[in-house]
């Protein structure tokens, strides 16, 4: 590409970017900024202290990641250095799951830094390049609650419990106090419609793995959606990526279910339980939806239908639906159901908690 076509789209992510600014971004932004600059050389050391000399695929892996933090400079005023990794990894696994299939993009896609504090990421068709925009606002969502789900799950399972056992997901949720955790969440949520900022959760150590593989089913979803969104706005450019006898909301259904199929595929591929079962966008949407119906009883005037796009719930229903009408291995709907029942305690502790502080503040 040109360096005239380059610049020309740089000014073109910029300006997208400023429309995706919400409140409170900017100074976030400038922030870590700041933070990245200044901590560059000690993040360096932290690499290189943690991955030994001798370990050569580790090794190899640490001096590209080392010469990407040397030479890492922001193209807008908006770009950042850790969505950027996170997500440009993601987009690159999701590109060739889809060639795979047979879903090419004529238009190459790059991944963009998000200001925007939301959940959700973005995709934005252009001649010159198409980009997708996701950052910190979905990062730190999928990181959070990852880390309720994952600690449950494997608090349980240390509690020796071989198949779903009720009683076993109460007594971990009691003992590590993760009612609360998950409780503050959806109430920070639902004043600020973000969990970004919330601030430190603690989990045991040797949780963080189980909850890193979490996070990349969830983050592989949400970047697999938003590509067959711009494979659609390249086949039906006359209507915006909407097909013909589809509404937005149709559109919004065909992306998840592409989404979910690639999802699949990606865990296979990499021995991702999260992914191959479809636990990260259960997990993803269940909470989206708790955080929304929390933010509900906070904040009952607004409204959280939109005609464009199905609600937290309907996406829920939706991965219900998906897995109900395909041939999947037995052990799939196991997983899946043990999931769901878990967030449905998950939902009770929390409905249980805004109810008990609700009446607090009403005396
Ligand atoms: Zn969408």
């Amino acid at each position: 590409m040109s360096d005239i076509i380059d610049n020309e789209l740089l000014r073109y992510v910029e300006y997208l970017q400023t429309q995706l600014v919400t409140e409170g971004s900017e100074p976030f932004l400038n922030g870590e900024r700041d933070w990245f600059i200044k901590s560059r050389t000690t993040l360096q050391q932290a690499l290189k202290d943690k991955v030994p000399e001798n370990d050569l695929d580790g090794s190899h892996k640490k001096n590209a990641l080392l010469s990407r933090l040397d030479n890492f400079e922001p193209a807008t005023k908006y770009d950042s250095f850790f969505p950027s990794e996170i997500f440009s990894q993601v987009l690159e696994d999701v590109i060739n799951i889809y060639a795979n299939l047979g879903i090419n993009l004529d238009v190459e896609v790059e991944l963009y830094n998000s200001p925007s504090m939301t959940v959700g990421a973005h995709a934005r068709p252009s001649l010159y390049g198409h980009a997708i925009f996701a950052g910190a606002g979905t990062t730190s969502f999928c990181n959070y609650w990852a880390k309720i789900y994952t600690t449950i799950s494997l608090g349980a399972a240390q509690r020796g419990m071989s198949v779903f056992e009720e009683a076993a997901v109460n007594d971990t949720i009691t003992d590590l106090n993760i009612a609360i955790d998950a409780f503050r969440l959806c109430v920070h949520y639902g004043y600020i419609g973000t969990v970004r900022g919330f601030g430190r959760l603690e989990q045991p150590q040797e949780m963080h793995a189980d909850r890193a593989i979490l996070v990349h089913s969830m983050e592989v979803f949400i970047v697999a959606h938003e590509f067959y969104h711009l494979y659609l706005e390249e086949k039906y450019p006359e209507s915006n990526g909407i097909p013909p006898d589809h509404t937005e909301k149709d559109v919004e259904e065909l992306c998840d279910a592409m989404a979910l199929a690639v999802v699949t595929t990606y865990g296979i591929e990499k021995n991702n339980i999260y992914a191959s079962h479809l636990l990260g966008p259960l997990l993803f949407f269940s909470s989206l939806e708790l955080c929304e119906k929390v933010k509900n009883v906070i904040n009952p005037d607004v409204t959280i239908t939109s005609d464009s796009h199905p609600t937290a719930s309907e996406r829920v229903a939706f991965i219900h639906s998906f897995v109900a009408q395909g041939d999947f291995p037995t052990y799939l709907y196991e997983s899946l159901d043990y999931m769901t029942r878990l967030t449905q305690i998950v939902n009770e502790r929390v409905f249980f908690l805004l109810d008990v502080f609700q009446r607090q503040n009403v005396r």
